[in-house]
Parts: structure tokens; sequence; C-alpha cells
């Protein structure tokens, strides 16, 4: 048993932002309470296993922004997959082009590439509980990751929100990234619902899927994800 029990107390609704400050006052929110402080190292040394989870959804569902809460409030380590190969892109790596090439086209970088890049992260890093940001984007990708990597994750969130809503956030965000553009975006649509609801759905089926209404404002749909992370011991 990696993590340590602590009981919380239920927690509150409210969709106000002002309750839910309350509500992390009140929970202390000290992620130490909630996941182990003891997760990094065993009575070996050995480093034991993080706790992972992998966080899926369409674009500009909203993945990124709600990663930065979950951050912020229970001390996870980000990691955007999308982020991990735009930077490989401005690296004198060998993929550069080809990821550039995929990017701009809205497709999927092969599993080789991607799973690899993860991989590393994840061993790079020190941190005991890991966010996904936006992997895997398809059966391929969960397949190559989980034989690679020898693990499936902890669990997964999805984020659930309507296209058009989806197309209006990324048309309007401008962060100047190159797949911002409604050709791209269709493209990207596509591939999330040809291959990522797969995905989602496998994930389902094996009850680690939390699926979570993503329309409203950012703190709305912060509330809904809180109990997640609240009740895991
Ligand atoms: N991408 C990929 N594999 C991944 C993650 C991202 O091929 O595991 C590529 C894909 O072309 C995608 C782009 O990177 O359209 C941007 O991904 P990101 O997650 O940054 O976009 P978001 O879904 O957050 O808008
Ligand atoms: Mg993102």
């Amino acid at each position: 048993m990696w993590r340590r029990v602590v009981s919380l107390p239920p927690l509150l609704s409210s969709s106000n932002s002002r309750r839910l400050n309350q509500v992390q006052v009140a929970y202390g929110f000290n992620a130490s309470q909630v996941f182990s402080t003891q997760a990094e190292e065993g009575v070996s040394g050995a480093r034991r296993k993080p706790f992972v989870t992998f966080v899926l959804g369409g674009p500009g569902s909203g993945k990124g922004t709600q990663c930065t809460r979950i951050v912020n409030t229970f001390g996870f380590t980000h990691l955007n997959v999308g982020d991990l190969l735009r930077k490989e892109i401005y690296s004198d790596s060998e993929n550069g082009s080809m990821i550039l090439d995929t990017i701009k086209e809205g497709k999927i970088v092969s599993s080789e590439v991607t799973v690899k890049l993860i991989k590393n992260s994840i061993e790079a890093n020190e941190n005991s509980r890991i966010l996904v940001d936006g992997f895997p984007r398809s059966e391929e990708n969960r397949i190559a990751y989980e034989r690679v990597v020898g693990v499936e994750p902890d669990i997964v969130l999805f984020f659930d929100c309507p296209k058009e809503e989806m197309v209006k956030r990324v048309l309007n965000r401008n962060e100047g990234r190159i797949d911002d553009n409604i050709d791209t975006v269709k493209e990207r649509l596509t591939m999330f619902s040809e291959l990522n609801l797969p995905v989602i759905k496998h994930y389902s089926k094996k009850g680690k899927l939390h699926k979570i209404d993503g329309t409203g404002t950012e703190d709305e749909i912060f509330e809904r994800v809180l109990p997640i992370f609240a009740a895991l011991r």
C-alpha cells in the first residue's frame, strides 16, 4: 500500500468560486494528505510506481486549463504531450519536421516517437503523481504505451464538450499555434471522434474513466474535478 489512507469530509457542492475557495481551504488540500509522501521511494530505495492520470477530451475541451488547476491543488506534475512534441520540433531531433507536418495536418504522431518521449519524462520526474495530458490519442497509442511502460494509468479523466463549443474556444484562444485554425481543427475533431473515443470507451469498460461535463466556467468545471481527486485515498 503506497498511499496513506485519510478520511476527508464530504465535498460541498457549489458553483460559486468563493464557496469553491472555502472548500479548498476547508480541506487544506495539502496534497500529501491525499497522496503518499512516501511514494517516491520504497524501503529498498527503489522508486515506487507513480500515480498516473490520463487526461482526455477533444481540442479545446479544457484539458490543459483543468490540469493547471489540478497541479495547483493536488501537487501533480503536468505532462502536456502536445507540448513535448512541440519542443521536439525546435530541438535538433531527427523527428522535428515529421512532427511539425503531422501537427499542422491535425493527424497523430507515431506511437514510437510519442511513447518514448512520455516514458522518458515520467522516468525523469521525481513526482509521484503525474497528469498525462492529451494522450493516448488512439487505441494504437494506448496499446504501445501499456506495452512499453508496462502499466496502465490509475485513472482517466474525459472532458466531454460539444463540438461547437470546442471549435469556438480553439479559434478564440490566440496562443499562436499553427494548428488552431478552422481546417486543422476540423481534422483534429475527426481524429478525436474516430480514434480517441474508442480509447475512452476502453477505459470506461475497465471502470477507470471519470467523465466530466466540460461546459461552463473554469471554476464550475473544476468543482466537478475536485471530488475525483479528493476521494482518492
Ligand atoms: N499530438 C499527437 N499525439 C499526442 C498528443 C498530441 O500526435 O499524444 C499532436 C496532434 O497532432 C495534436 C497536436 O499534437 O493535434 C496538439 O495536441 P494538444 O494536446 O496540444 O492539443 P489540444 O488537444 O490540447 O488542443
Ligand atoms: Mg492542450
